[in-house]
């Protein structure tokens, strides 16, 4: 599989009066032609701002200062404006946070928009382009009667359906969806999952699948990268991450995920969690972001950037990954939270 998509030691900052917030902050990552990379992290990590770089959407008081983003070789980043529109329209697609009725305009029918995002970009007439939107809402499990429903009339979950056949409209090479079951009770959320997979693998698309939840995560990603404040801290095929997670914070995620397979040693033990919170963005420790959460922070960790280190398939950015490597989230934490 290619590198659909590169990023390269990308840097976006939001600039507000005199601060400075480093949202996402030198980070490199390959998405490969087929594949589901999660990106996972509590919110205000910066993935969302990764997302908006990716498509050049940010709002206006944000600026990306540094980096590459290679879409099959390409530097997104220096397109046109109008370059910009036609990769938007036709090659990447992006699904937001949460079922909102807002984000589809409320006074035209659900189906006449997608209708109207084919036809204006595959250049199809308009009544090709509703015959495709029918198909489109019988791929997602809509009836063609729903062609004909405002916004509002329409349930968080079949807005969500919505959408997905909104993003699927233009035939796209990659689909970034942002948090999109947030807010939808956990039946629906299954569902819209086995949902998106199966038009996932049916178009053959790449999808970037944002989100806080690691335990869906693990379903439905090939890899997961792992991003705090800004930073990514560690990246790897999906196995790897859940059963032999390397950074500090990796396995402190990992270590508070209750298991059903490791249930019984779980009761027994507890849970183990990652004390403190995430730094602010506009004033980031130096060093290692998680220093001063880390448990086994030396000097080092807070005055050098962490090396990138490669283990097995997995990269993590951590002075000691290759000590810690081995240890398991429970016994890595456990010393420290259980004194
Ligand atoms: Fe902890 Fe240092 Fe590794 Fe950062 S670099 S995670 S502070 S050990």
């Amino acid at each position: 599989m290619f590198n659909l998509l590169e990023i390269l030691n990308l840097k976006t900052y939001y600039y507000q009066g005199n601060a400075v917030i480093r949202a996402v902050d030198d980070i490199t990552l390959a998405i490969r032609k087929g594949e589901v990379i999660g990106i996972a992290g509590e919110s205000g990590c910066g993935k969302t701002t990764l997302a908006l770089s990716i498509l050049r959407i940010l709002p206006r008081n944000a600026r990306i200062v540094g980096g590459k983003i290679l879409f099959r070789g390409t530097n997104l980043l220096s397109l046109t404006e109008e370059e910009m529109m036609r990769i938007r329209q036709r090659h990447i697609s992006i699904i937001f946070q949460g079922p909102s009725p807002q984000s589809l305009n409320p006074l035209m029918f659900s189906g006449i928009q997608v209708a109207e995002a084919i036809e204006y970009h595959l250049g199809k007439d308009m009544s090709r382009a509703i015959r495709m939107a029918k198909e489109l809402f019988e791929e997602v499990e809509l009836g063609a009667s729903y062609l004909i429903t405002l916004p509002h009339e329409l349930s968080a979950g079949m807005l969500q359906r919505v959408k997905i056949a909104m993003a699927l409209s233009t035939r796209p090479e990659l689909i970034i969806a942002d948090e999109p079951l947030v807010g939808l009770n956990t039946t629906i959320q299954a569902v819209l999952m086995d949902l998106l997979m199966r038009l996932k693998r049916k178009y053959g698309v790449s999808l970037m699948y944002l989100s806080h939840n690691l335990a869906r995560m693990a379903e439905i990603a090939d890899r997961v990268a792992i991003m705090y404040a800004g930073k990514i801290l560690e990246i790897g095929p999906t196995k790897d991450i859940f059963e032999r997670p390397i950074h500090p914070y990796t396995k402190g995620l990992i270590g508070a995920l209750p298991r059903i397979k490791k249930i019984r040693e779980q009761r027994r033990r507890g849970l183990i969690w990652v004390p403190g919170n995430p730094p602010s963005p506009s004033n980031p420790p130096k060093g290692c972001r998680f220093h001063p959460r880390c448990p086994i922070a030396k000097e080092i960790c807070k005055t050098q950037e962490p090396p990138r280190v490669r283990i097995g398939e997995s990269i993590a950015y951590c002075h000691f990954a290759e000590e810690i490597k081995d240890t398991s989230p429970y016994d890595f934490w456990a010393p420290f939270l259980f004194k």
